[in-house]
């Protein structure tokens, strides 16, 4: 996966780039993946879709990984590095990924740094309060067909309880209720801290404030990706374009 194509000249391809949303369940980091992979090429690659997939499969993994997911606990770092090594590899990702939910650790982080580009790697790190998160996930419906999210809130299909896109029932994922949900709160918020730290330390670290509504924030992001990683045709580094740590850590 995501080799990189050296002594870029102006004109060449620039090679893949990696995007990595970092945020708690709940922040929208699906419905931004899905919309950042549809405005700039990217695939987006859900370790907790993949992992959705297989924990449908009648088999002792299947198995396993449907209760560990079920418990709202994590599932093994090798059998997830594993999946999404195996996805980078496919001839689609070619322009580049959107990595969503993936690390979550920092063994998963250690697994994936050595693999990632130099200068065409962006961190973007979602920030919440836990109120709203909560009353996010419990609103939260997802079509089992396409896997297009929706919100009773903020994002209600057009006809209650169906996919605009195909029309399947929607459903609630398992692991969306409320005890669940703030076991899993708590977990992040002690998994992230290293993985964040990791990655500010790199420089590649661009924290966001995900309290706005949806198609504000996509439109931030969207703008973000382009300017870092010289969409457009501008060659802007990622590093030029990462904020100095006192600024990030004051949220300007
Ligand atoms: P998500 O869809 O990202 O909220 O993930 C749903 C569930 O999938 C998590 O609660 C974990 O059980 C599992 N999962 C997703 N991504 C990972 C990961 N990177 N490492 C371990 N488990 C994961």
């Amino acid at each position: 996966m995501l080799q990189v194509k050296r002594g870029r000249n102006a004109g060449d391809n620039p090679g893949p780039v990696v995007v990595i949303l970092l945020g708690p369940p709940g922040c929208g980091k699906g419905t931004q993946s899905r919309e950042l992979s549809r405005s700039l090429g990217l695939i987006h690659i859900s370790s907790g879709d993949l992992l959705r997939k297989v924990a449908r499969e009648d088999s002792d993994l299947g198995h396993t990984v449907r209760t560990t997911m079920n418990a709202g606990e994590l599932v093994s770092d090798n059998l997830v590095c594993q999946m999404v090594l195996a996805r980078t590899a496919q001839a689609d990702c070619q322009r580049g990924v959107i990595l969503d939910g993936f690390p979550r650790t920092m063994d998963q982080a250690r697994f994936l740094c050595p693999l990632l580009p130099p200068r065409q790697t962006i961190v973007l790190d979602l920030k919440m309060s836990p109120t709203v998160l909560v009353e996010r996930i419990l609103g939260r419906l997802t079509c089992p067909a396409c896997g297009e999210i929706y919100n009773i809130h903020s994002r209600p299909p057009r006809r209650t309880g169906t996919c605009d896109r195909d029309s399947a029932l929607l459903g609630r994922r398992g692991d969306d209720s409320e005890a669940t949900v703030r076991q899993r709160l708590i977990d992040y918020e002690r998994q992230i801290h290293p993985l964040a730290d990791h990655f500010r330390e790199l420089n590649i670290l661009q924290e966001i404030n995900a309290d706005v509504p949806p198609a504000v924030l996509s439109a931030q992001l969207c703008a973000l990706v382009r300017t870092a990683m010289g969409f457009n045709d501008k060659k802007v580094s990622v590093s030029s374009f990462a904020q100095p740590r006192e600024t990030q850590r004051s949220g300007q």
